[in-house]
């Protein structure tokens, strides 16, 4: 990959990376204040402790993302970005444009998915 793209990529990458932290902090801050602010019955708890629960579910998915993010800034320095780590074929770009984290080809990430290897 040329280096003006990489260096795109790259940027791209880092603000992911600075919204995600941000977004993760938001949202796991809000799930534990859940339920702790003061009394409550137990209708309440019930619905604070669903309302954790999902807020924990998308807290996991943002720090799921988080990783892949670090991992795709690690491949820029290494120089295999853009590199499918299964096939080692190019990504296509306007794939990379799209998710710029992504570890796979269309073609595998279809294929790991359908095995329910990866999620994402
Ligand atoms: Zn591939």
């Amino acid at each position: 990959m040329e280096e003006s793209k990489r260096e795109y990529f790259r940027q791209k990458l880092l603000k992911m990376r600075a919204e995600l932290i941000e977004a993760l902090n938001k949202k796991y801050n809000e799930a534990i204040d859940l339920g702790n602010d003061g009394i409550q019955d137990s209708a309440d708890e019930a619905y604070n402790i669903y309302n954790k629960n999902i807020m924990l579910g998308k807290v996991e998915t943002d720090a799921l993302k988080l990783q892949l993010v670090e991992q795709a800034l690690r491949r820029i320095q290494n120089d295999t970005y853009g590199v499918c780590i299964e096939c080692e074929e190019e990504i296509n770009e306007k794939r990379l444009e799209y998710v710029p984290f992504a570890r796979y080809c269309t073609d595998c990430k279809s294929e790991l998915e359908r095995r329910g290897v990866i999620k994402m």
